[in-house]
């Protein structure tokens, strides 16, 4: 419930300041956007959607370890080791740096064979703004979730650090998609801008499995992933996948192209 409070609120401001700053986009389009529907929709069910099927399987989990495995497990959520000894500023801002990581590996094996047509359906948006950010399958949701959440707790950081990082890290994940080509300077390299993610979902070749990561281009740039020509700037959106631009047939997509093996 208070998720859907707080994404309201961040939906119907950043709608309102999208109207109002309607004439500055870096590109040439008509208000609405195309997609804007489709991406309202997703605002309104997928985080919901996605709560219930993480509880869904982390309940399985927990059933399938059995209770005493449970109680073993459930004194961890305070941390453990020198991460659990932590400052709690300190604590978010390392569960930051880590699950970003995490992130980074998990979404590079998102773009890869069967796992890309649940990524697809992120990459379907060709007028690209901020309300392209939650058009994401509640699978891909679901597998960087648990993701980077099992990799923090499994490094000894409190569940309070995720507790907060969670929202700071949504929030970062909602702004790189703004439509927005500002050149950011020196801080390109150290915090993810929307330039650098709107290169991410650029249909262009050059630009293919380019910046993974969501908050630290770090890991793009050690990894040899890190796209950003100085004078450049991304103008097609979108996959070269046929992608269906309705909710519903956008959530069985993944599942009809792994039954036909459509290998496109
Ligand atoms: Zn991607
Ligand atoms: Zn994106």
């Amino acid at each position: 419930m208070q998720k859907a409070l707080f994404l309201s609120v961040v939906f119907l401001s950043l709608l309102t300041l999208g109207a109002l700053t309607w004439r500055h986009r870096s590109s040439r389009r008509r208000w609405p956007a195309a997609g804007l529907r489709l991406d309202t929709l997703y605002w309104l069910v997928a985080p919901t959607l996605a709560t219930w099927l993480s509880r869904a399987v982390i309940g399985s989990l927990l059933l399938l370890g059995g209770l005493i495995a449970f109680r073993d497990v459930s004194h961890r959520w305070d941390g453990f080791g020198p991460a659990a000894a932590l400052p709690l500023w300190a604590s978010v801002m390392l569960t930051l740096v880590c699950a970003d990581f995490a992130n980074y590996w998990v979404h590079r094996l998102m773009h890869r064979g069967a796992l890309w047509p649940i990524h697809a359906i992120h990459h379907s948006s060709q007028e690209l703004d901020w309300h392209s950010a939650l058009r994401i399958h509640p699978f891909d949701r679901l597998a960087m979730q648990i993701a980077s959440a099992a990799f923090v707790v499994s490094l000894g950081f409190p569940l309070s650090a995720l507790v907060v990082a969670a929202p700071i890290a949504g929030l970062i994940g909602i702004l790189v998609h703004l439509d927005t080509s500002i050149d950011f300077g020196w801080l390109r390299y150290v915090i993810a801008t929307p330039l650098f993610h709107r290169w991410h979902h650029a249909d262009e070749p050059q630009a293919l499995g380019k910046n993974f990561a969501a908050i630290f281009p770090v890991w793009d740039i050690l990894f040899g992933t890190f796209y950003m020509p100085r004078h450049k700037r991304p103008t097609r959106f979108g996959c070269s996948d046929a992608v269906p631009q309705t909710f519903l047939a956008q959530m069985t997509y993944p599942l009809k192209r792994w039954v036909t093996r459509d290998p496109e």
